[in-house]
């Protein structure tokens, strides 16, 4: 039986709105998206009209942390993996709720939940998982010299430090072991590490060419966290395919992604707004004023040379980070100085290229069935995707996992 919604429509490839559109879709495949005066809705179909709304392909966030945190405790706490785990299986559920179907997660909970959602075990948003991320002793990842190197590598499920060539390709390949479909470094320092500097250049080149070599006898691609641009240019010579953050990005590194089609995952929200949020240490507030300004920049430089710029949240359902609220990272695109339909367009179709599934983001006849309905029109104010409140409809790969819309038989 196919599900049909009618009401204006935003196809997610930058194409103008249609004030009158219609999307079908049966078992998990759109079958039609265009004009609705030119398709024939079948009888027995299940038919939405959007109202004020606007329907748009699902969104989706290429850099979260499902870690469960907020729902089950931190380690702090003394609450195990196994507890966070199943927090994570909650935060999925807010996530749906929020409009997000597909995620790029950054974590070690992210390869279970990913295979768990492909069984239908559990409900979510389609996962793409990188495992843990890499990072040097005294790095990004590192949490300082409390404990010893071994220490943290045993407990964490979230990073895995290492060190020279041969120790870096072990680490991908755990990852790879564990079923991780990239992977994720960290190339410099960042805002909440407390022993490194934020243009800290982390990793060498040799180590750099270790881990991106063995992603790719793995067919895949590495991805690297970048604040400083020296860091930044440094992997992109190693061969690295995707930029996180790129806070301080200059032309030389801008001009190269644009020769090699690198992608950037912004992270824009909590670049521009981490400064603000209560609870930070000094030493984090400073570095995060810092990266605010350059931010901006980076934005404007990135769409002067045309880069593809995709949607991340580094979001991970902290206080501050809450899953109902991913939707918040369309507003700060905006607020950088990307217009709605740029926004839109990021976290949705280049989105789904960072993820590398070629038939998602985008409503058109054969694409995934992954569709929002929101309440009101983005392009006149993008805070109508900001948050679940304003989410009326979603499916998530062809099951309805939320619809709040008059239900209406066609006669
Ligand atoms: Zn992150």
């Amino acid at each position: 039986m196919q599900y049909v919604l009618r009401g204006r429509m935003i196809d997610g490839l930058g194409g103008a709105p249609l004030e009158d559109g219609l999307v079908a879709f049966e078992g998990n495949r759109i079958v039609y998206a265009g004009q609705a005066g030119e398709y024939e809705i079948p009888a027995d179909a299940v038919v939405r009209h959007v109202g004020k709304g606007t329907i748009l392909p699902g969104f989706i966030d290429a850099h979260a942390h499902l870690s469960g945190e907020e729902d089950a405790g931190s380690f702090a706490d003394g609450k195990c993996f196994g507890d966070q785990l199943l927090g994570g299986v909650k935060q999925l559920g807010l996530l749906l709720g929020a409009g997000f179907t597909g995620i790029r997660d950054m974590s070690e909970a992210g390869l279970y939940l990913s295979r768990a959602v492909e069984r239908g075990a559990i409900v979510g948003p389609r996962i793409v998982s990188g495992g843990k991320l890499l990072g040097v002793t005294s790095g990004h990842e590192d949490i300082g010299p409390y404990v010893t190197k071994e220490a943290y590598n045993a407990a964490s499920h979230f990073s895995r430090l290492c060190d020279g060539p041969d120790d870096c390709m072990l680490a991908a390949r755990e990852q790879f072991r564990a079923g991780a479909k990239f992977i994720k470094i960290c190339a410099t320092g960042g805002v909440s590490s407390p022993t490194d500097r934020v243009d800290d250049v982390q990793f060498a080149p040799e180590e750099l060419r270790a881990i991106v070599e063995e992603a790719r006898r793995h067919h895949t691609y590495v991805t690297a966290h970048c604040t400083g641009y020296e860091g930044t240019y440094q992997a992109l010579l190693a061969g690295v395919e995707c930029i996180e953050h790129g806070v301080m990005l200059t032309e030389r590194e801008i001009r190269l992604m644009a020769e090699r089609d690198v992608p950037l995952v912004p992270t824009l929200w909590i670049s521009l707004h981490v400064a603000d949020l209560p609870g930070l240490p000094p030493y984090a507030r400073e570095k995060a004023r810092t990266c605010a300004e350059y931010s901006r920049r980076t934005i404007a430089l990135a769409r002067q040379y045309g880069i593809r710029i995709a949607l991340g949240t580094d979001f991970s359902n902290s206080r501050n980070t809450s899953y109902l609220k991913n939707g918040r990272e369309f507003e700060a695109m905006v607020e950088a100085g990307m217009t709605e339909m740029e926004s839109i367009r990021a976290g949705t179709f280049y989105a789904a290229q960072v993820l590398r599934i070629d038939d998602l983001g985008a409503l058109k006849k054969g694409y995934l069935a992954d569709i929002v309905v929101t309440d009101g029109n983005p392009l006149e104010d993008i805070s109508c995707l900001a948050d679940a409140g304003h989410i009326r409809f979603v499916s998530a790969d062809g099951r309805v996992v939320k619809d709040l819309l008059r239900e209406e038989r066609v006669q």
